[in-house]
């Protein structure tokens, strides 16, 4: 008898060929269905990189669906096309009885799809996504009974179930986590010569799209000029072999720190191709043990590395699931100020944040200290509603899919979910972007001055925000220390702080 025939749908962060949605693929029944959504490059102000990196990166995988004989349904960019439209109009061409997906990356994309499905008076089978280590059920039974979860705890417990770093049982080495060894500057001499990342040269498929981004969404922020991402399988494998081979062994020790003008440093640039799903993170994590094994890189630079992948790359995404949707509206600090326009051209008097933002919007790329203790910290301090804040990550990254960006930036950087993602607010003044840093020696600010005109926003706005959560950050065991500190300013300096804050906040919202 024949089977019922399906289409299969694609998303944009779905481009892998071991989805379960193709398990039981027949080219005689089954369709495969993608769609370039215009609303999606536009519901957040979406980055030319960010566009650029989806587009391709779905229209290369339709070559590769293509050239294994399967029929592909593709609509390229049509300003005027929804989801919606674009599904029935294939449903009414096809007439599938079946839609299967894997479950999306984003609450809000998955309510639509099978609001849809139900208006077109079809099943939707809805996969398992199989890319992850955990599943949103594992994660569940995780949490269940736990009073505070802990990326820490979790970790250990992936650890335990998938054997990683483990020696009968044990870590291997003896410990957990090598985290202590992970916190080096570079010291005034910089980050010194290194092999620069491999580079992927726009071929055919991603130049055409460079050109259709940059006629379409002409006045989106950011520029194409520099495009390099790896945007197939066979690339994102060739980058990961790049960064073991180059970065890994020295990715432990400086993975906190900044330098002008060096966006990369020993990073290793794989979580575009990863959230896209181009890139298992089960064979990036197995390489970067061999490479431990074989004595290329340092036990701490691997656990710290692997840390990131199978502890809070899956760890913030179980924190997504189990607190959606509600928690996208969260803000617990009540902050309420508007993101300063700056986050969209750079163009600021602040070194750090010139840097940081300026890199972002050549290459859709800021590492992970730049975004939590430079652009993210600067947000917080001001008092940028999280929701805003959220809005500029998930628009400006080339890795930016809601389940990983939202908890990193409404947890992690805002604390605007009260402590789930993190135990206390990332807070610091500017003297921590200093020691991590070369960003202060080239600035007219002074990370030391908290009013004056050298005064460096960052160090003004972060004795601004002790003062003005003080009530509630004193109940946090985790703050005392610094919530101490404020007993050192006198009536006048604290009056002196809180005007330059004001001041600060009147100048930079001006151009918002
Ligand atoms: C405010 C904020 C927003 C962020 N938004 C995103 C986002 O939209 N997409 C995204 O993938 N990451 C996000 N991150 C996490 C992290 O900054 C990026 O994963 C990392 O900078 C990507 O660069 P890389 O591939 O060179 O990573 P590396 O520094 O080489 O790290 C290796 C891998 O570990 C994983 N990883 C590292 N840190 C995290 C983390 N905190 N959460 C989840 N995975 C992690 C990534 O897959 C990354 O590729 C965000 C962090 C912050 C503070
Ligand atoms: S002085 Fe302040 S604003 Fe300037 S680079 Fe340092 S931290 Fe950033």
């Amino acid at each position: 008898m024949p089977r019922d025939s399906r289409l299969i749908l694609v998303l944009g962060d779905q481009l892998d060929l071991n989805s379960e949605a193709f398990d039981d693929f027949d080219p005689k029944a089954d369709t495969i269905w993608m769609a370039e959504v215009a609303e999606e490059s536009t519901k957040v102000w979406n980055s030319k990189p960010r566009i650029a990196m989806f587009l391709t990166a779905m229209r290369h995988f339709r070559e590769t669906l293509s050239g294994r004989g399967w029929k592909v349904i593709y609509h390229e960019m049509d300003a005027h096309l929804t989801f919606a439209a674009a599904l029935q109009a294939t449903v009414k061409q096809l007439k599938p009885q079946q839609l299967v997906m894997v479950h999306a990356g984003e609450w809000s994309v998955q309510q639509e799809v099978e609001k849809t499905a139900a208006k077109l008076k079809l099943p939707l089978e809805v996969c398992e996504d199989r890319h992850f280590l955990c599943t949103t059920a594992d994660f569940a039974k995780h949490a269940e009974g736990r009073k505070q979860l802990r990326m820490e705890f979790f970790y250990r417990e992936m650890r335990q179930k998938t054997g990683v770093l483990m020696e009968e049982g044990k870590p291997v080495g003896g410990q957990w986590n090598f985290d202590h060894d992970n916190r080096g500057s570079f010291g005034k001499a910089g980050p010194g010569l290194r092999v620069p990342p491999r580079r992927f040269e726009p071929d055919a498929i991603t130049q055409e799209v460079i050109a259709m981004v940059n006629e379409r969404f002409a006045k989106h922020p950011g520029t194409l000029d520099d495009f390099d991402w790896p945007v197939t399988a066979d690339e994102a494998r060739l980058a990961l072999d790049d960064f073991i081979a180059h970065r890994l062994a020295e990715f432990g020790q400086y993975q906190d720190a900044m330098w002008t003008n060096e966006p990369w440093l020993y990073h290793s640039r794989l979580s575009a191709a990863m959230n896209l799903k181009l890139l298992d993170p089960r064979e990036v994590i197995a390489a970067a043990e061999k490479a431990c094994r074989d004595g290329k890189a340092p036990l701490a630079a691997v656990e710290g590395f692997i840390r990131q992948i199978l502890g809070w790359r899956e760890y913030v995404r179980g924190i997504y699931w189990r607190h959606m949707p509600d928690y996208v509206e969260r803000n617990a600090m009540n902050a309420d100020q508007p993101l300063p326009e700056f986050y969209w051209t750079g163009e600021t008097d602040m070194a750090c944040m010139r840097d940081a933002i300026t890199q972002t919007l050549r290459y859709g790329y800021a590492h992970h200290i730049q975004r939590l203790m430079v652009t993210g910290l600067f947000a917080l301090l001001y008092g940028v509603n999280p929701k805003r804040v959220h809005e500029w990550y998930l628009a400006v990254y080339v890795d930016a899919v809601e389940w990983v960006e939202l908890p990193n930036t409404l947890g992690m950087s805002q604390y605007g979910d009260g402590g789930v993602m993190a135990s206390k607010p990332y807070v610091a003044s500017g003297k921590y972007i200093q020691r991590m840093s070369n960003y202060c020696s080239g600035c007219r600010f002074d990370p030391a001055q908290s009013t004056g005109p050298k005064a460096c926003p960052f160090t003004t706005l972060y004795w601004d925000y002790l003062l003005q959560h003080e009530p509630k950050l004193k109940t946090n065991q985790r703050m005392s220390m610094q919530v101490r500190n404020l007993a050192r300013l006198d009536e006048k300096q604290r009056t002196a702080i809180q005007k330059h804050a004001k001041d600060l906040r009147t100048t930079y919202s001006q151009a918002t």
